[in-house]
């Protein structure tokens, strides 16, 4: 990562004209790669936004006519819904024409599967929306089951934050045109006809988008990435489900594992536990994530993403057999 912010600075392409020949070249390459990389079907459309937040609110400014389902169960569900609701207020739940997903709830570590959200598409009759900040870039994901892909790169896809992606299919793309809303900087007809050309209609996150861009190159295909990410996450669930991890006063936060994310691990434990083994982590040179919400202080959070080196887990596991709550 370094090594290509270097590049990006001594090559110039950092204080290249967004409206360049050669950043639009760049932009290209990246959309290119995603498509590639991740398996995006080649109908489906790719835009930068600045981060996945911004990208809840094109779903309410753009997309959505009356308001918007959420069934969520986590801190990242409920915020999305908040913000969309206060765009377009909840006044009749069978009026809801767009269903908005967290695939991955960063919070508590739990996931929507594939299977569910067949479900939904099944059921559901309008735009299906998904949130997969944290699993975009790190598992397979069936692209048809939504219209909507929202992630940012600074989760899977291991880069500096800042910048963030909007996936969205033909039939999205014609219900905004349907809509016609064009009140906003952001409003996805404008995203939609800059990137059309590869451009922003703002000057976007040049060097994220190099960076993507580079990293995009050198990562294995998403399948490849799937295996090792989900063989990862059985065996961090393994760890915590063993009488050892029990003896030490830690234990899975959540219960059913149909529900587990493969991407986030999430262990709970008394909060003054959970306080002593952060700051001991933390001598080390360990940071474990903090819970988050209403698991704050009783869970702490491992990011299972693909950046992760082995080496590092192994390091974590010596940790945490070591250290008891
Ligand atoms: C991190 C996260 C977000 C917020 O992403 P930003 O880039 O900060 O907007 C949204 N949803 C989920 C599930 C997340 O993990």
């Amino acid at each position: 990562m370094a090594q290509y912010a270097r590049e990006a600075v001594q090559q110039g392409i950092v204080s290249l004209n967004h409206r360049s020949r050669g950043f639009m070249d760049i932009v290209k390459e990246t959309l290119r790669l995603l498509h590639e990389k991740l398996e995006i079907p080649a109908d489906y459309h790719i835009a930068f936004i600045s981060s996945a937040t911004e990208g809840w609110e094109i779903v309410a400014q753009s997309l959505t006519v009356a308001t918007s389902l959420h069934p969520y169960g986590g801190a990242f569900g409920k915020k999305w819904m908040e913000y969309a609701h206060r765009i377009k207020p909840m006044i009749e739940p069978g009026l809801a024409d767009v269903l908005c997903v967290v695939q991955n709830e960063t919070s508590n570590g739990t996931q929507v599967q594939m299977e569910t959200l067949a479900e939904f598409r099944r059921d559901f009759n309008g735009l299906i929306a998904v949130d997969a900040v944290s699993s975009l870039g790190g598992i397979v994901l069936d692209w048809a089951l939504a219209d909507v892909w929202i992630a940012s790169v600074q989760k899977c896809l291991g880069l500096p934050a800042g910048f963030g992606l909007f996936i969205y299919s033909p039939a999205a793309l014609k219900k905004a045109e349907i809509i016609g809303d064009r009140q906003y900087y952001n409003s996805l007809l404008f995203i939609h006809e800059n990137m059309e050309k590869y451009q922003t209609q703002y000057t976007p996150n040049g060097l994220g988008i190099y960076l993507l861009m580079r990293v995009l190159q050198q990562v294995p295909p998403i399948e490849e990435v799937d295996k090792v990410i989900k063989q990862r996450a059985e065996e961090w669930y393994e760890f915590f489900t063993s009488p050892d991890a029990a003896g030490r006063g830690m234990h899975l936060l959540i219960q059913n594992p149909a529900h587990r994310s493969d991407t986030v691990i999430a262990v709970e434990g008394q909060a003054e536990g959970i306080a002593t083994i952060k700051a001991a982590a933390l001598e080390q040179g360990i940071t474990l994530g903090n819970g988050y919400g209403d698991w704050k202080n009783t869970t702490f959070r491992i990011a299972n993403f693909p950046a992760i080196e082995e080496d590092e887990i192994a390091i974590l596991k010596d940790f945490l057999r070591t250290n008891g709550l």
